[in-house]
């Protein structure tokens, strides 16, 4: 893995949540871009080499309203980035960890992603990130 590509933060109301990370960071959301397969609305903020996503439910059967409707808001997810992201679902098996979908999904930002179940990390839902080429 080579660095932390993005923190995903879960959100009510995206728009408001804009506002406040765009004066908690001092700089706007550089894109909006929604998921329909995750029933996901996103907005992208860069900092630094890192990306601040944070996540509004679409609707009310997507996972983000249920983490929301169990957790509230707050920090949902940490992504990494990988070159390979099929080297490191096997490699990452091998270690033990237990995969929520073995075969990358299309994210947002231009991405293939892949999710480690929380329970085999210490309660952290871990994202792979691999930029589609
Ligand atoms: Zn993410």
């Amino acid at each position: 893995m080579r660095k932390i590509e993005h923190i995903g933060i879960a959100v009510t109301d995206l728009e408001k949540s804009n506002e406040v990370f765009s004066r908690l960071l001092g700089k706007k959301h550089f894109k909006t871009e929604r998921v329909e397969g995750e029933g996901v609305e996103t907005s992208f903020f860069q900092v630094g080499e890192t990306k601040v996503e944070l996540l509004q439910a679409t609707r009310s059967d997507s996972p983000i309203a249920k983490y929301l409707g169990k957790k509230g808001e707050g920090v949902h997810h940490i992504a990494f980035d990988v070159e390979d992201i099929h080297a490191e679902v096997e490699r990452l098996k091998q270690e033990g960890f237990e995969i929520l979908n073995e075969i990358p999904k299309e994210g947002a930002d231009n991405k293939l992603v892949v999710f480690l179940h929380p329970r085999s990390t210490n309660g952290v839902l871990v994202e792979l990130c691999q930029e589609k080429k």
